[in-house]
C-alpha cells in the first residue's frame, strides 16, 4: 500500500506529492508544525496539541488554515487512508508561496497544508521502554522562542545525529548555567533524590510539550509531587530515575546520562508506572 499525505485539500501518493520550490517552509523556514501520537486509529491529546497550534501560528501570524473541526476531519482521514492504529500524525503549516523576500508577502499568501501520517512499532516501542534509553548533553545553541513550534530545527537535528553517533537515543541541551533544558525532540524529566519529580518550567524557553502538560496531571493524580522547576546534569545523575516525554517516546526511561548509569542503570518505577498510566489515560481520551 502506497502511503498518502494530504496537501491543500487534496490527497496523493506520498511519494509524488510536493509543493512549490518558492514554499516559504522550503525557502525560508518559514512555518510550524505539530505532531500527534495516535492511538487505536485516534488522535491523542488531540485538545493540547490544537492550542499549541494555534498559539504557534499566532506567534508567527500565520492564520489558522482552515476551522478546526475540518482539521480534525483531514489529520483522521490522513492516518484512516494510511491504515495507522498505531503511530504518529504530522502536519505542517506554512506561511505559504511567495517570491522569495524575507519580509512577510504583500499579497495574501494561502498557508501551505501538510499532513503526513505512518505507523510505528509498538511492541519495539514497548521492549525499548522495558530497557530504557541513553541520552548526551550538548550545550544549549538555539534561539530565544523554543516556544513555538517552528520548522527551523537544525540545532536539534545536529543534537540528534550527535546522539546516533554516540549510540544514545536522544541529547538533553544545557544552558549556560549548567541546567538541563529539554531534549532535541522530547522534555527532560527527574525523580530528584528526596523522590520529587522535576521537569523544567514552561514559561522557561523550552517547548511546552503537550505529553509533559499531561503528565503533571497524570503524576498529582497518581499522588507523585511534581514540581516545575530545572536541574543540572549533575543532579540527573545523582537522582532515582531519569525519563523524557514526547508524543513519539510518550514517556520513556532513561538509564544513562553521557555513559554515565541513573541510579542503577535500568528503567524506575516512577518513569514504568506512569509511563503505563499516561497512555492508559491517553487512549481513553483519544478521538
Ligand atoms: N521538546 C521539543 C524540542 C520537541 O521537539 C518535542 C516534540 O517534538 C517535545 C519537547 C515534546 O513535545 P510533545 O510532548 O508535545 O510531543
Amino acid at each position: 500500500m502506497s502511503r498518502l499525505a494530504y496537501v491543500n485539500g487534496r490527497f496523493l501518493r506520498q511519494a509524488e506529492a510536493g509543493v512549490s520550490i518558492e514554499d516559504r517552509g522550503y525557502q525560508l523556514g518559514d512555518g510550524i508544525y505539530e505532531v500527534w501520537a495516535v492511538m487505536g486509529g485516534k488522535l491523542a491529546d488531540a485538545e493540547g496539541h490544537f492550542a499549541r497550534l494555534e498559539r504557534s501560528l499566532s506567534e508567527l501570524r500565520i492564520a489558522m488554515p482552515m476551522t478546526r473541526a475540518a482539521l480534525t476531519i483531514a489529520l483522521r482521514e490522513t492516518v484512516r487512508r494510511n491504515r495507522v492504529r498505531h503511530g504518529i500524525v504530522y502536519l505542517q503549516v506554512t506561511r505559504g508561496v511567495a517570491r522569495r523576500d524575507h519580509a512577510f508577502p504583500t499579497a495574501e499568501s494561502a498557508p501551505t497544508v501538510v499532513i503526513t501520517a505512518r505507523a510505528t512499532n509498538a511492541a519495539a516501542s514497548e521492549a525499548r521502554a522495558a530497557k530504557g534509553v541513553g541520552v548526551i548533553t550538548t550545550p544549549e545553541t538555539r534561539w530565544a522562542r523554543c516556544d513555538i513550534k517552528t520548522i527551523d530545527l537544525l540545532p536539534n537535528v545536529l543534537a540528534k545525529q550527535a546522539a546516533r553517533e554516540q549510540g544514545a537515543f536522544e541529547a538533553w541541551f544545557v544552558d549556560a548555567e549548567g541546567l538541563v533544558t529539554e531534549g532535541a525532540s522530547s522534555n527532560a524529566w527527574i525523580v530528584d533524590a528526596d523522590g520529587i519529580l522535576r521537569t523544567r518550567d514552561a514559561e522557561a524557553n523550552i517547548l511546552r510539550g503537550v505529553t509533559r502538560l499531561s503528565l503533571v496531571d497524570v503524576a498529582r493524580e497518581a499522588g507523585y509531587r511534581v514540581e516545575e522547576r530545572p536541574f543540572t546534569v549533575q543532579e540527573a545523575l545523582a537522582a532515582r530515575e531519569a525519563f523524557l516525554t514526547g508524543a513519539g517516546a510518550l514517556v520513556m526511561p532513561i538509564v544513562s546520562i553521557d555513559g554515565q548509569p541513573v541510579a542503577n542503570g535500568h528503567p524506575g518505577e516512577v518513569a514504568r508506572t506512569l509511563r503505563a498510566a499516561y497512555i492508559r489515560r491517553a487512549v481513553e481520551t483519544a478521538i
